[in-house]
């Protein structure tokens, strides 16, 4: 199989409905895209299969939805006023920006310029003002990481679920980055997902904990449809770790523009519910930057075996959820030749991930039997809970199969004459990879399908 270009997918992506750039009646905005009718549902089903494995499926993990908007302060303790930023140079002859760390041999990427200036920092926190008055006392970020508020809000969660460690508290939602480079597509963005959890153990316990989230993690994509050998996982060496971080190791996917990270494993240590804990000094930590004489909580938990209060270690899968969208479609788009000058466009899709469930398509499109069947079917079909169902209603049914093979639909439910002259009734399923089609008596069809989605 041909490596799958990025135009090929920008353009299915637009085509289809799967994702447009922002503001886009207007020249767009950059970094900014937006998740069109196929592409909040497939984010979507990527967003319930994390929730799934991580929250539903385990018996250690809580759930939280934060805020977006962050106190000051948050961010100032979590080290992130001072230390998130990139490095930045500019180009002195086209005037472009870029990161210093993204050159490779010392040229402006636009004009081939030798001619930059040394690197300095940028923050890339977006900052704004909370109510009507602007002024410094009323600065907030939108949160750069959804992590911070599973910290600070460790206590209250602590407090009302009764959790013990080791366990883990879970969140999905926006984060912003003001990248000083947004590029290839969705991997960049200002605007993106994450989907991140927190993982807390004792102390001494978190290089254990760190690698079965690896293997974990590794498992998860895996079933998720990228093939093993489709990644690789990269240990960071210490000068490349965030201010944070005692370990972190790099989940990478071979994207169109690269090898890059999908999603990152942290060991956090007690970095962060340190930083943010009342009175610091009566712990043992193992590493703080800030004295924190603001916070009025201490960020602990009882150890029973010793009878003290710790301050847990963190370990963190973080991943980005517009990532995921990008590498799962990069390994699902497939051009297949079907012979006889004839090819197609098909998204293998895993079918739990599929936007479009199923497609009904009607033999002919002027038949007023056969379209009544169509609608009664569709009708049912919708309260069956596996998801979308789509009706094609353009009377040419080898291009209704082309547009639900390139949108991943995983069957398509033909309706004919057959369906209506025949005892019992019956309609065909064509499964999207195989082409192969089987007959369904329509007294079966609900069962047949809630088998085949079930997971
Ligand atoms: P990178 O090195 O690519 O800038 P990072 O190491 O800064 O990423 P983390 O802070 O570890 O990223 O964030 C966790 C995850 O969030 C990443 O693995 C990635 O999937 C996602 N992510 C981070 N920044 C962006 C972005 N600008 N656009 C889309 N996803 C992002």
């Amino acid at each position: 199989m041909a490596a799958t270009q990025m135009e090929q997918l920008v353009s299915l992506c637009k085509r289809r409905g799967f994702i447009f750039q922002n503001s886009d009646i207007y020249g767009g905005l950059q970094g900014l895209y937006d998740y069109g009718p196929l592409g909040v549902e497939l984010k979507n089903n990527i967003k319930a299969a994390w929730w799934r494995a991580m929250v539903y499926e385990r018996d250690d993990v809580e759930g939280l939805d934060a805020a977006i908007l962050t106190n000051r302060k948050v961010l100032h303790y979590s080290g992130h006023e001072d230390t998130f930023s990139d490095p930045m140079v500019d180009c002195k002859k086209c005037k472009g920006r870029f990161r210093a760390d993204h050159l490779t041999d010392g040229k402006c990427p636009n004009c081939g310029s030798t001619e930059l200036t040394e690197p300095r920092p940028f923050n890339l926190m977006f900052k704004t003002t909370v109510g009507p008055v602007v002024d410094e006392n009323n600065i907030a970020y939108l949160r750069p990481e959804t992590a911070q508020a599973i910290f600070t809000q460790f206590k209250n969660v602590v407090d009302s679920t009764s959790r013990k460690l080791p366990f883990g508290i879970a969140q999905i939602g926006k984060s912003f980055r003001n990248e000083i480079t947004p590029k290839n597509f969705i991997f960049r963005v200002r605007e993106f997902e994450q989907a991140e959890l927190e993982f807390f153990v004792k102390p001494g316990e978190d290089e254990k904990w760190h690698e079965e989230w690896k293997q974990n993690r590794i498992n998860w994509w895996v079933e998720q449809g990228l093939p093993r050998d489709r990644f690789r996982v990269y240990d960071q060496k210490p000068d490349e770790l965030a201010h944070y971080a005692k370990a972190c190791s790099d989940i990478e996917y071979a994207f169109p523009h690269g090898v890059e990270e999908l999603e990152g494993i942290a060991n956090r240590r007690d970095y962060d519910l340190g930083n943010h804990t009342k009175g610091q000094e009566e712990f043992n930590l193992e590493a703080h930057c800030h004295e924190n004489p603001e916070s009025t909580t201490k960020l602990c938990v009882r150890d029973e075996e010793n009878n003290k209060w710790i301050i847990p270690f963190v370990i963190e899968p973080s991943m980005g959820v517009d990532r995921a969208v990008l590498a799962i479609l990069t390994e699902a788009y497939t051009e297949e030749d079907l012979g006889n000058g004839n090819s197609r466009i098909v998204l293998k899709l895993k079918k739990h991930l599929a936007p479009m469930k199923v497609a009904i398509v009607p033999l002919k499109k002027n038949s007023p039997e056969i379209m009544a069947k169509c609608h009664e079917l569709k009708k049912n079909l919708m309260k069956l809970g596996i998801g979308r169902v789509a009706l094609e209603n353009t009377g040419n049914i080898g291009k209704a199969y082309r547009r639900h093979d390139e949108i991943g639909t995983p069957l398509c439910l033909t309706v004919d004459f057959e369906t209506l002259e025949q005892s019992p009734e019956s309609v065909t399923l064509r499964d999207r990879d195989t082409m192969e089609q089987v007959r369904v008596p329509t007294s079966e069809l609900a069962q047949y399908l809630r088998d085949y989605f079930a997971r």
